[in-house]
């Protein structure tokens, strides 16, 4: 499978008053079209910052970020959600799902059309007049995840995009959305301090160590299970190996 995209050797620091925080150490990994990374990590100790300059919004001091299949573009293909849901409650949820078109100028037929038709395959059409507060914390995930699916990202990045959920929800929402992004063919980096997330949602788990955070290790996760959800991950007999794994790599860390 294609490379879609190539971190190659970053580093940052932050300049404030108070002086210099050093976050990024000579971070390198490449990632492959359809592939579901997570990236976990002591708090503090980077994550954020790190999707923020794959995502374009802050730039290196050293090294580059690299889609190979189209060289010299900035990252317009890449698809940014937060960990808050960040739909505005004076919008109506289409008005919400509709905003990245709106701003980047795409209201197109098409555009709209394919919204229209993600509305219906997430059970959110009847939805579309309401307001943010009248969904669902499940359903605000859903109706963020097409708005950021309405400019057709390559690569979508979410950081700690279940976090506000709790943990029965969390379960839920998160084989969903998952779910709903792989039968997209998207490709996804996933920040997320929980170690059982990372196992049953990733293809492969990238450690950052301690700031000035540096890829400490990174392991691919193969399970065997009969179904894509969350539940059936964590009953898989190779979850509890990996959990170990990931835990030693942790505690090194604390
Ligand atoms: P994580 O997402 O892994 O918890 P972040 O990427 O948010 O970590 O932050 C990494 C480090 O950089 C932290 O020590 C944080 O305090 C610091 N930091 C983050 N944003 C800023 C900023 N705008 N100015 C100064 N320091 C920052
Ligand atoms: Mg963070």
């Amino acid at each position: 499978m294609s490379t879609i995209l190539k971190v190659d050797k970053i580093s940052y620091s932050y300049h404030s008053l108070q002086g210099e925080t050093k976050a990024l150490h000579n971070i390198s990994f490449e990632v492959k079209q359809g592939e579901f990374i997570a990236l976990v990590g002591p708090s503090g100790c980077g994550k954020s910052t790190l999707l923020s300059i794959i995502a374009g919004l802050n730039r290196p001091d050293t090294g580059q970020i690299l889609f190979p299949n189209h060289p010299g573009e900035p990252a317009v293909r890449v698809g940014y959600m937060l960990q808050k849901d960040h739909l505005f409650e004076w919008r109506s949820i289409y008005r919400n799902v509709t905003l990245g078109l709106e701003l980047n100028h795409q209201m197109t037929a098409d555009k709209l059309s394919y919204i229209n038709r993600l509305l219906s395959e997430y059970g959110l059409e009847a939805f579309r007049n309401k307001k943010p507060s009248e969904l669902s914390g499940g359903m605000k995930q859903r109706a963020a995840l097409i708005r950021t699916l309405a400019l057709n990202p390559e690569l979508l990045l979410l950081d700690e995009p279940f976090s506000a959920l709790d943990y029965q929800t969390r379960l839920a929402v998160s084989t969903d959305i998952c779910n709903l992004i792989r039968k997209a063919g998207k490709t996804m980096i996933i920040v997320t301090h929980d170690l059982s997330e990372a196992i049953s949602i990733a293809d492969r788990i990238i450690v950052l160590s301690h700031r000035p955070s540096t890829v400490k290790d990174m392991i691919r996760v193969e399970l065997s299970k009969s179904e894509d959800s969350v539940l059936a991950a964590r009953n898989a007999p190779e979850f509890k190996h990996y959990f170990n794994l990931l835990w030693e790599d942790m505690t090194d860390e604390s």
